[in-house]
């Protein structure tokens, strides 16, 4: 199958990308590597360095590439960007957004498979673990960009026939995430310890997450180009794990020597969330398979072979 992956260069659509490489399809990548990185691009995908904004680049990868999936990871995803500068999350997010909707009717793609965040649409969940029911409450203007484009589809698939998939994702950690990025707190602790720099929690460190390895949800992609159709999906664990078990989940297998030192919250950060996958479940059979120990040591090795020079990230 011919598959259009937007920001392929980066964190998880990467791994989507050698995913679906290795199960023999065709792959093309648009990403205009704002946060992607060169490095993270297989060499066995076409890619187009094109800004999701810019309709006239994409409609030329479009008439190129004629993709039949388009798997859209591509995104403004830095929330507090999104408070600083709702404009510029919306142009990404809603306006490249529908750039790649237009195109993907004009050129008749089958499927459109739409990366939203269930740590995000849903604000402070009234009930946890959080299904696909829950109220949609968003707190930051990027949550109402990833939940408008699911809206979009919704319309777009009355009106056009466009068939999609929505995947709601929870907290996703694993190698060539960015050490730096404000939302990967495994790859951001990770790197701190082995360099044995201290490491600030805000807050008491209860706040949970539902965190789940990288591969698992790309597997989902994978799994969505046949099945799933125009449907919104969670993928989580339904199970949060605390800052500080991470912390000292971390510390074991760093060999970290420091204690964490402790700053009042961040205000408007999301106190608890994780999120329910029985959906994806009983629509698709999928349901995370590495334990959160075991992603976590290979998320280590990634960083200590970054460090060792062995592979780029
Ligand atoms: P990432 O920053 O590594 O990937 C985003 C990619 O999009 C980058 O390669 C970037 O260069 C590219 N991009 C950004 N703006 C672009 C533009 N205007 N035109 C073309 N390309 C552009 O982040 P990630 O963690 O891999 O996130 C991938 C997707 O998953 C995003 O849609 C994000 O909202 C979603 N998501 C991530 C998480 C998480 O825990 N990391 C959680 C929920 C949802």
């Amino acid at each position: 199958m011919r598959v259009l992956v937007t920001g392929g260069a980066g964190f998880i659509g990467s791994h989507v990308v050698d995913l679906l490489l290795n199960a023999g399809h065709s792959v093309s990548i648009v990403d205009n590597l704002a946060t992607g990185r060169r490095s993270n691009l297989n060499p066995k995908a076409t890619f187009y360095e094109v800004d999701i904004r810019d309709l006239d680049g994409l409609r030329r990868v479009y008439a190129a590439e004629r993709p039949e999936v388009i798997d859209h990871h591509a995104a403004q995803l830095d929330v507090r960007r999104s408070v600083a500068d709702p404009l510029f999350d919306a142009s990404v997010n809603v306006l490249g957004g529908l750039n790649l909707l237009n195109l993907a009717v004009e050129f008749g793609a089958r499927k459109f498979i739409h990366i939203s965040s269930g740590g995000t649409v849903y604000g402070e969940p009234v009930y946890l673990p959080a299904d696909e029911k829950h109220p949609i409450q968003p707190e930051c203007p990027y949550g109402v960009t990833k939940f408008a484009i699911e809206m979009y589809l919704n319309v777009y698939q009355h009106i056009h026939g466009l068939d999609y998939s929505v995947l709601r994702y929870p907290n996703v950690y694993g190698p060539r995430q960015n050490p730096f990025g404000e939302a990967g707190v495994i790859a951001m602790f990770t790197k701190r310890m082995m360099n044995n720099e201290s490491l600030t929690i805000y807050g008491d460190g209860e706040q949970l997450r539902d965190y789940v390895y990288v591969g698992d949800c790309a597997r989902a992609n994978l799994m969505l180009l046949e099945q799933g159709g125009s449907e919104v999906f969670n993928l989580g664990s339904a199970a949060g794990t605390s800052v500080n078990t991470l912390f000292s989940e971390l510390k074991a297998i760093t060999g970290y020597q420091q204690d964490a030192i402790y700053a009042p919250a961040r205000p408007g950060e999301i106190y608890k969330t994780y999120l329910d996958a029985a959906k994806a479940r009983a629509a698709f059979g999928w349901e995370p398979s590495v334990h959160l120990t075991d992603g976590l040591t290979k998320t280590v090795e990634f960083f200590r072979q970054v460090e060792a020079g062995r592979v780029t990230g």
